[in-house]
């Protein structure tokens, strides 16, 4: 049996000719999140290291883990920055802006656009 868990894919259960240990390679490939951690995150499975079960993964599954785990980070990522967005415009930062950036406006916007963007903004301004 233990001969055979060796040469067995964790995750598809199938033997394969080039298989990747599950634990201890995360180090090697300088991923911030390790194996195990990935797999569980993507599937509702248990992976600890000395449970008994197999302790490679087929580099077909493993592909499959790390763009399972990039894209659920995708999904998190834009999730947050849809909702930090929605956040920035409805609430508190209304207020700030408003009050800081009005004033900054009509001040400085028309010297610093005509001293850096002369011949442009000169003619704009005419033309309207
Ligand atoms: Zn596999």
């Amino acid at each position: 049996m233990e001969a055979d868990l060796s040469k067995v894919c964790r995750l598809c259960l199938k033997g394969g000719e080039v298989m990747c240990p599950i634990f201890g390679a995360s180090q090697l490939n300088g991923n911030s999140a390790s194996l195990p951690h990935r797999i569980m995150s993507c599937a509702q499975v248990k992976v600890y290291e000395g449970d008994g079960l197999p302790t490679n993964v087929c580099t077909t599954c493993l592909s499959q883990v790390d763009r399972s785990y990039q894209f659920k980070l995708l999904c998190e990522k834009s999730d947050s920055t849809l909702r930090g967005n929605m956040h920035r415009n409805s609430a508190s930062d209304t207020e700030s802006l408003d009050g800081g950036d009005s004033w900054d406006m009509t001040k400085f916007t028309p010297e610093v656009i005509i001293n850096e963007e002369a011949d442009e903004n000169v003619s704009l301004c005419l033309s309207i």
